[in-house]
């Protein structure tokens, strides 16, 4: 008791049930590193190669703002989500808009880039998390300089007043929600989402109603399942989603400081997905999303390291570099070739996980020979 009433800070009453749930993220330490930045400078800005809806290939700009962050974070949280890092209660709508002057200066105002991606931790039209006004110009501005708009969402904060808005301020623009799974038992105990299926249905009508991409993110291996289910669950998913999405980004689990996953990964009872299932996941999933042209992207955040989706060590950059040059050319030839002893290894885990009965899987936790991980700490 003692030492739970030390985590909870100085004894003053918790405002908020966030404060007692997730309380080694509010000791005073936590709170004092997370808040340690300027909030008038984006967390992080950059620029990748990207295709626009029309298939052309170009430059993106990124921007991660610094924001309130997430309402569902703030009740409840995704087991996943470790985003709650780079926000705080306190930004205004002044130090917004300095980051975004901040962005683009760091950025040379776009010079040559079609496509800014602008990520805000949360709901970018949730007016709880972010001023309607910033907003509006983030909108404006982007369409009348011609760059295609991405910004993400949680379902539920759709409602058809707000798509129309956005809609009329940037026509055409993509809108990704991250869906995470198409099963709602998933979203629900493997995910706590905060949100179902019937929900993400709804959603995807208003956007389309408007003329808005839908960009869909599904999770690659949410927590409390097997790599055996995970990658039978996905690609199931991934089919399914297709009709429904333009664009889909399957993102393997990467472990995130502080989160749920994290505690689970550092208790030895959660292993990152094999690249090899992502391959495996690609191969199958192939001819349904061309066959419903949906751009199917994944990026393997940390691929290759313990905390992102990771092999054997020695073939790892390979796989990953395949994976990513698929994600650009949608061309079944990028994988062909891959192999490593490792690969068997995986396979063995995949068919037992699909046959003993063993829910959270049979494969070890961490790569690396038995023996040595027997006698690791
Ligand atoms: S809805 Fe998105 S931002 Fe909010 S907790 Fe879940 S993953 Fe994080
Ligand atoms: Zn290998």
């Amino acid at each position: 008791m003692a030492q739970a009433s030390g985590m909870l800070g100085n004894g003053s009453k918790a405002v908020k049930v966030h404060h007692l749930i997730k309380a080694p993220e509010n000791t005073p330490e936590s709170v004092r590193r997370r808040e340690s930045w300027d909030a008038t400078e984006p967390a992080t800005v950059y620029k990748t190669p990207e295709i626009m809806p029309d298939g052309t290939h170009c430059t993106a700009a990124t921007v991660i703002f610094r924001t309130r962050g997430c309402v569902w974070w703030w009740k409840s949280g995704c087991t996943f989500c470790g985003y709650f890092n780079d926000v705080r209660d306190d930004v205004t709508a002044e130090d917004l808009f300095a980051q975004w002057e901040e962005a683009k200066r760091r950025l040379d105002d776009f010079e040559g880039c079609s496509m800014v991606k602008v990520y805000t931790s949360g709901t970018f039209f949730e007016d709880r998390e972010n001023p309607p006004e910033w907003q509006d110009v983030i909108l404006r501005e982007t369409h009348e300089r011609g760059l295609h708009l991405v910004v993400e969402a949680q379902a539920q904060m759709c409602t058809p007043e707000k798509i129309a808005w956005v809609a009329e301020r940037h026509p055409g623009c993509t809108v990704a929600i991250g869906l995470e799974a198409y099963d709602d038992t998933v979203l629900r105990f493997h995910v706590n989402k905060g949100f179902s299926t019937k929900q993400w249905h709804r959603s995807v009508e208003m956007l389309k109603d408007n003329n808005l991409r839908v960009k869909t993110y599904l999770i690659f291996k949410p927590p409390f399942m097997s790599e055996g289910d995970a990658l039978r669950l996905t690609t199931k998913w991934v089919t399914e989603v297709a009709p429904y999405s333009d664009d889909i980004s399957v993102n393997p689990m990467n472990i995130q400081r502080r989160t749920v996953v994290d505690r689970l990964y550092r208790n030895r009872e959660y292993r990152p997905p094999w690249l090899w299932s992502l391959v495996d996941m690609l191969e199958i999933t192939h001819a349904d999303t061309t066959g419903a042209n949906a751009r199917m992207i994944v990026h393997p955040t940390a691929g290759g390291k313990l905390r992102g989706a990771h092999n054997c060590g020695k073939c790892d950059e390979d796989v990953v570099a395949a994976i990513e040059r698929y994600s650009v050319s949608a061309d079944l030839r990028e994988l062909e070739g891959l192999d490593c002893d490792c690969k068997q290894v995986w396979r063995v885990e995949i068919d037992n996980d699909l046959t003993l009965p063993v829910p959270l899987g049979t494969g070890s936790d961490r790569r690396g020979l038995p023996t040595d991980l027997l006698r690791a700490p």
